[in-house]
């Protein structure tokens, strides 16, 4: 037998049991005649004693020969310990030794493998299964666990079946590059890896299965962030018979029973704001709601009073960082050269200081009286200590602009507390949005999307108008999750891949099979994907997804363990009847 309890189990109240333990040597110390070894496993650290003089002495030996990342197996009677270690559960205990197993010996681990590590992210990619071995990651994993469990019990309760759908298929429009797989059946011909099992899934409702989920791995070939991996997972949802407000409810639902039971917080009803409303007042289509310092519209109130910059601008925006009147010359210049930089792109910012005792200092007095600056902190609702941002320029940039600062502002406020959850719908997304570049729309959540039935006019007339019955769940600024009612009308997603710009042939050729299946009964259907790495890194409090994922990849896509993606054998490409042709 390898063990009778596990490493965080024993109590005072074991006392005098005799166990046996196995697990790895996470340190040792010899004082002479005593010697301890933390012995760790995924439950915990108990403590092993030896003393010279009571412990045999061949076991003393080879107890002082082990080394960190040993895995040993020790038998012994519970002690109460002498000096109890109280940061964790077994420290009042330790096991005086009577047999000790080496049952395998260690490298000595190239980073230290405790809760604060000497390693640093590349090394520790490396060896990630050292990694996971320290407690951050382990209680990550945990975590994850736990919210896929929560996940599939509160589905599994309401009726859903999970059903795999295949990773091997023909290209699924969700705007990024497809990881394609070559077929060696079918030379010449390639699969693609599923963005996302966005058609299967409708193809489901289709074939009746009214509440589809899946806990399903997806793949995008894009720029890798830290907050981005090219293989992710999403919780997966379709349901047929459904309008929006059923499939917000629903998933309202499960995010409320996460909340509950995986943080023990309770969710009352998630707010909603429109799209559009979401830019106008933030900026952002995902806006942490967690603090106020709404945009104003100060177009108006500004213009007109000699300033050139503003006079030519299409848009004025302020928000009001409260308190912050009182920032140094230093710290505004800093926040000056923060929004020039090209991240942000703002040509300048125009400050003004609502003094304590009432008067104004702005970076612009030439132009504002303080008379002007009075209306203006009325017209914000900005109180004495405070201190106005504006910036100027075109709408979408100066709102784009706004937002970054906004959040920066808030970060600096202290008001983005990672333990204080604010979810959110955004609901009323638009249909398509024009892309300069490739001058044509591309939907904005996917081509299967619905427009608002009273909006079917505007695909003709004003596709940039129309909105959709899309939705994102945002969370702290975070989206979570995005969904949408579906298409389930052959000739409204012919109309919309026209839109796009596909051909009837070419819509035909790539997505044939559903505007068939869209002949044979389409039931009314729709659905919502949520990002299940990140939704696991905000309940942990952390940034980045990385940190939820046993084996994740580095920023340039490579799994720096295995050391993928790798070349190929020669014959494998002959095979596959591919010859490379490489561009240095
Ligand atoms: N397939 C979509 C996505 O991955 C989610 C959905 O519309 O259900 O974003």
């Amino acid at each position: 037998m390898h063990r009778t309890h596990t490493c965080g189990e024993l109590r005072l109240t074991d006392k005098e049991k005799q166990v046996t333990l196995s697990g790895w040597v996470q340190r040792s110390r010899d004082k002479g005649g005593m010697l301890w070894i933390d012995l760790r496993d995924r439950y915990g650290i108990t403590q092993l004693f030896f003393e010279e003089g009571k412990t045999d002495s061949t076991l003393f030996e080879i107890a002082r020969s082990v080394g960190r990342e040993y895995v040993v197996k020790a038998t012994g009677k519970v002690l109460e310990r002498f000096s109890k270690n109280e940061t964790i559960p077994t420290g009042d205990i330790e096991i005086f030794v009577e047999k000790l197993e080496i049952l395998n010996s260690s490298k000595t681990p190239p980073f230290t493998i405790e809760d604060e590590s000497d390693g640093g992210d590349d090394l520790r990619m490396q060896w990630r299964y050292l990694d996971l071995r320290r407690n951050p990651l382990k209680k990550n994993m945990m975590l994850r666990h736990r919210m896929g469990i929560e996940t599939r019990k509160y589905l599994d309760s309401l009726g859903f079946l999970e059903i795999e759908t295949p990773y091997l298929i023909k290209s699924t429009p969700e705007g990024a590059r497809d990881f394609v797989v070559p077929s060696r059946m079918n030379a010449g011909q390639f699969y693609a890896l599923p963005q996302s099992p966005q058609t299967f899934k409708q193809l489901l409702m289709v074939a009746g299965y009214d509440r589809y989920y899946q806990i399903v791995r997806c793949f995008r070939d894009e720029d890798l962030r830290a907050d981005r991996q090219p293989e992710f997972t999403q919780i997966d949802c379709e349901m047929a018979f459904v309008e929006q407000e059923d499939i917000l409810n629903t998933f309202e639902g499960l995010v409320r029973q996460l909340f509950k039971t995986v943080k023990g917080i309770d969710i009352n009803s998630v707010p909603r704001m429109t799209y559009d409303e979401a830019m106008r007042l933030y900026g952002s289509d995902k806006p942490d709601i967690r603090f106020g310092m709404e945009f104003h519209d100060l177009t108006a109130s500004m213009q007109n009073k000699g300033f050139a910059i503003f006079d030519s601008a299409e848009t004025v925006l302020g928000i009001v960082a409260p308190n912050c009147g009182n920032y140094t010359r230093k710290q505004l210049d800093e926040l000056t050269e923060w929004v020039k930089r090209p991240q942000i792109g703002a040509k300048g910012l125009v400050y003004c200081m609502c003094n304590e005792d009432g008067t104004f200092k702005s970076s612009v007095d030439k132009f504002y009286t303080p008379e002007d600056w009075k209306r203006i902190a009325q017209e914000m609702n900005a109180k004495a200590g405070d201190l106005i941002l504006v910036l100027s320029g075109a709408l979408e940039t100066t709102r784009k602009q706004m937002g970054e600062l906004r959040l920066n502002m808030g970060a600096r406020c202290g008001l983005r507390d990672p333990e204080n959850f604010k979810p959110l719908w955004v609901v009323d997304f638009p249909l398509v949005e024009w892309n300069e570049e490739a001058q044509r729309w591309f939907a904005m959540h996917h081509p299967f999307t619905a427009p608002k039935p009273e909006h079917f006019e505007l695909l003709q007339s004003s596709p940039g108008d129309a909105r959709a019955n899309a939705y994102d769940f945002v969370l702290n600024g975070v989206e979570i999750g995005g969904g949408s009612i579906r298409i389930h009308d052959k000739n409204i997603q012919s109309q919309m891949f026209n839109l796009l710009g596909f051909t009837p042939e070419e819509a035909q050729t790539q997505f044939g099979f559903l505007l068939n299946a869209f002949e044979y009964g389409a039931p009314p259907h729709g659905g919502i994907a949520f990002g299940f790495d990140r939704f696991c890194a905000l309940f942990g409090g952390s940034d980045s997804i990385r940190d939820f994922i046993a084996f994740p990849k580095n920023n340039s896509g490579r799994d720096m363990m295995i050391d993928a993606p790798s070349t190929i054998d020669p014959k494998q490409l002959d095979e596959l009847s591919i010859g490379l042709n490489l561009k240095s």
